[in-house]
């Protein structure tokens, strides 16, 4: 049976929990945005019956964990502060995803951590957990002893790459078409991007390899 991850509330759980002193390494870990680089955007309602996964995720997924990667989903959800669905729909929306993990590519997910807040009327974080903030990361870092520079955030936005570099990870865009905007500035720069799951864990695993800083070079791949 998948394990349930403990979903994050950050105006609920504001507090950062001590972090034990422990002679286990800190872990690197790949942070994945769900809506649009995990799944296919949703509908705004969480209808588990509407979810479907990019092709390709679960096996590149799999491939990362083998390697000892933990994996943590973040996820803007603010239809939960607008009303758009409930915390008990949102939790059978995340089960299901869990148990699709589970049984299709035998991945645990380390954690699944949700914004659930509104942003401004311009668009950006009235919290410190909505992306392109870093919350969601730094929270789970803490949480589960991760090595933040030497994990990834992976993402199909520009405000999923500023998070990722706000939180001191590595940044991959997952460019699926769904970032319009393109509003540029170093913060929002990827250190690497693709178009699909298949070139996302050779990218990942290759740095890991090398622990070589990259550059635009891997652009290379994007197409
Ligand atoms: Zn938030």
């Amino acid at each position: 049976m998948p394990r349930t991850a403990s979903t994050h509330d950050m105006i609920a759980r504001p507090s950062i929990p001590t972090v034990a002193r422990s002679p286990v390494a800190a872990r690197a870990a790949v942070f994945i945005d769900q809506d649009g680089a995990l799944l296919n955007p949703l509908q705004p309602n969480a209808d588990p019956t509407q979810l479907r996964f990019r092709t390709g995720a679960c096996d590149s997924l799999a491939a990362l964990a083998a390697t000892g990667m933990a994996l943590i989903v973040v996820t803007n959800q603010s239809g939960l502060s607008l009303g758009r669905f409930t915390r008990w729909e949102f939790s059978q929306l995340q089960a299901v995803l869990e148990r699709h993990l589970s049984e299709a590519a035998g991945i645990t997910l380390t954690d699944f951590v949700v914004c659930p807040h509104t942003p401004t009327a311009g668009g950006q974080p009235a919290c410190l957990c909505r992306t392109p903030a870093p919350g969601m990361l730094i929270r789970a870092a803490r949480a589960h002893r991760i090595d933040l520079a030497a994990s990834w955030m992976v993402g199909d936005t520009l405000d999923d790459i500023e998070a990722g570099r706000r939180a001191g990870c590595r940044a991959l865009l997952l460019d699926t078409g769904r970032e319009t905007k393109w509003r540029r500035s170093p913060l929002r720069t990827p250190h690497s991007s693709c178009t699909g799951w298949e070139a996302v864990t050779p990218l990942i695993l290759a740095d890991r390899h090398s622990r070589l800083p990259l550059g635009e070079s891997t652009a290379a791949l994007k197409g």
